[in-house]
């Protein structure tokens, strides 16, 4: 006899009975749900049994094989759906439809993670919230993230990434935010979207179900772009329905700079237009932007204003964001984490900007750019170029199409000769730059240094 398949309820029924869940074997909890899922080169279902055996205490998979094996094994701890990925995506919009408190969907092309990270602290000061862990962001990581919800939240923060259309419709078909914030519109994942236009119809579908739903944005009034969406949804009101209630910040003047830089070292200061300073470990002036939708989720959610810069004031990033390193008399800007033609312009900018001594750039391919990966390399040298460093050193297939801009620069490229020609060139008493995409994992370079 075959075995039937499970449907949601049921799957749901199990799920709470389970203390969480995990998709890899390696990170098995006791009494967890094990979830199959297919990757490329794996198959979730093949490592069923080892999660069961290593306590968890269900596995939900999608191999009647696996299923037929457990029940004849007399276990009967595998759930048999038709779906796996499916299944981890019902399981979770199920769940998160026993909450009633806010859910902030926060999704955008840059600093999504900084930002989400801000909120985090400035809530967290009179919340019990949740919010996404690291970047677990996409089709997998928000219905984890949903999962790990429980009674004893009052707020929840969900990071959500996209590369192409409807992902992020998609993502609020689970996550179904009642606020939400778009961080801004860049050129990022270029290829997936089709162009910039692209990225603000893909961006923009939060601003839909937002407004579809008649719940809550939150939009920097300083972004022309983000206010336009805005705008342009207002359009396709019908009377009956309620549009989405909008809070803009700052209130005051959008076309008034909000901030000045008093002091970069040992933390930066900014101080804002009101008078009120804010420090921040956080260099970069795109982090205020990052900062000031922080301040603003804080204020609407009646964290006290002492409070919020505090939060903000603590935060202090790792995994390669914006991070400080010293290495002998170099001070290293570590923005490894990843980049594309909008955050490598503002980080650039920002390090032109910066008072130094002698500066050196050391940058590595942009990603994902397509048909427009010549164009966007020429056009970063054309900036480096105008920013005259003392050093630019460039790594990376496509970074070739930026040295036509710059005949004195180093190109490499690959990272291993990059890190040999660094090895065998001791930098000193410099200010060094490193950005590029994820997969040059450009901090390679930092021992090198
Ligand atoms: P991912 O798509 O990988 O999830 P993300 O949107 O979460 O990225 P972060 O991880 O917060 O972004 O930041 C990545 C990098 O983007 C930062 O190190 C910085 O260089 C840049 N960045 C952060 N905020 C902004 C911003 N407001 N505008 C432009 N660039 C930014
Ligand atoms: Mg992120």
């Amino acid at each position: 006899m075959s075995i039937g398949m499970l449907s949601t309820e049921q799957l749901y029924h199990k799920f709470q009975e389970c203390t969480g869940v995990s998709t890899d074997t390696r990170r098995i909890t006791p009494d967890c749900l094990f979830v199959a899922l297919k990757g490329d080169n794996f198959d979730g279902n093949q490592f069923a049994e080892q999660a069961l055996a290593s306590g968890a205490r269900y596995a939900l998979v999608d191999d009647a094989a696996v299923a037929e094996r457990d029940r004849a094994s007399g276990t009967n701890r595998c759930l048999l759906v038709a779906d796996g990925l499916t299944a981890l995506q019902d399981l979770a919009r199920h769940h998160r439809q026993t909450f009633t408190f806010p859910v902030i969907g926060l999704t955008g092309s840059n600093g999504k993670t900084t930002t989400k990270e801000l909120i985090a602290g400035v809530l967290s000061k009179k919340y019990n919230l949740y919010a996404t862990a690291g970047n677990l962001n996409n089709h997998i990581g928000v219905p984890l993230t949903l999962l790990s919800l429980n009674e004893q939240h009052e707020l929840a923060i969900i990071e959500m990434g996209a590369n192409h259309q409807k992902e992020i419709a998609f993502l609020c078909s689970i996550a179904l935010p009642t606020h939400g914030l778009i961080t801004n519109i860049g050129k990022a994942h270029l290829e997936g979207f089709g162009g910039i236009e692209g990225v603000r119809k893909g961006k923009g579908e939060l601003y839909d179900y937002l407004a579809q739903n008649a719940k809550t944005v939150f939009i920097n009034s300083r972004d022309k772009t983000l206010t336009a969406m805005y705008r342009e949804r207002l359009k396709d009101i019908r009377s009956e329905t309620t549009f989405a209630e909008a809070i803009f910040y700052p209130a005051a003047n959008p076309d008034e700079d909000p901030i000045t830089l008093v002091s970069e070292s040992p933390v930066v200061v900014y101080r804002a237009t009101s008078g009120q300073e804010i420090t921040t470990h956080l260099p970069g002036r795109y982090n205020f932007d990052n900062m000031l939708a922080a301040l603003a989720i804080g204020d609407y959610f009646g964290v006290s204003p002492e409070e919020a810069s505090r939060a903000v004031a603590d935060y202090n990033p790792t995994n390669n964001r914006s991070q400080h390193v010293t290495k002998g008399t170099n001070m290293v800007l570590l923005d490894a984490y990843n980049a594309n033609p909008s955050s490598m312009a503002a980080a650039i900018q920002q390090f032109a900007a910066t008072p130094a001594k002698r500066k050196a750039v050391i940058l590595g391919d942009m990603y994902e750019l397509g048909d427009e990966s010549e164009a966007e390399h020429a056009a970063l040298g054309k900036l480096i170029a105008e920013s005259n460093f003392d050093l630019v050193i460039l790594a990376g297939k496509d970074m070739r199409f930026a040295l036509a801009y710059l005949p004195k620069a180093y190109y490499f490229p690959d990272k291993f000769s990059l890190h040999n020609w660094v090895m065998d060139n001791p930098m000193t008493n410099t200010h060094i730059l490193i950005k590029g995409s994820r997969g040059m994992s450009l901090e390679s370079v930092v021992p090198f240094i």
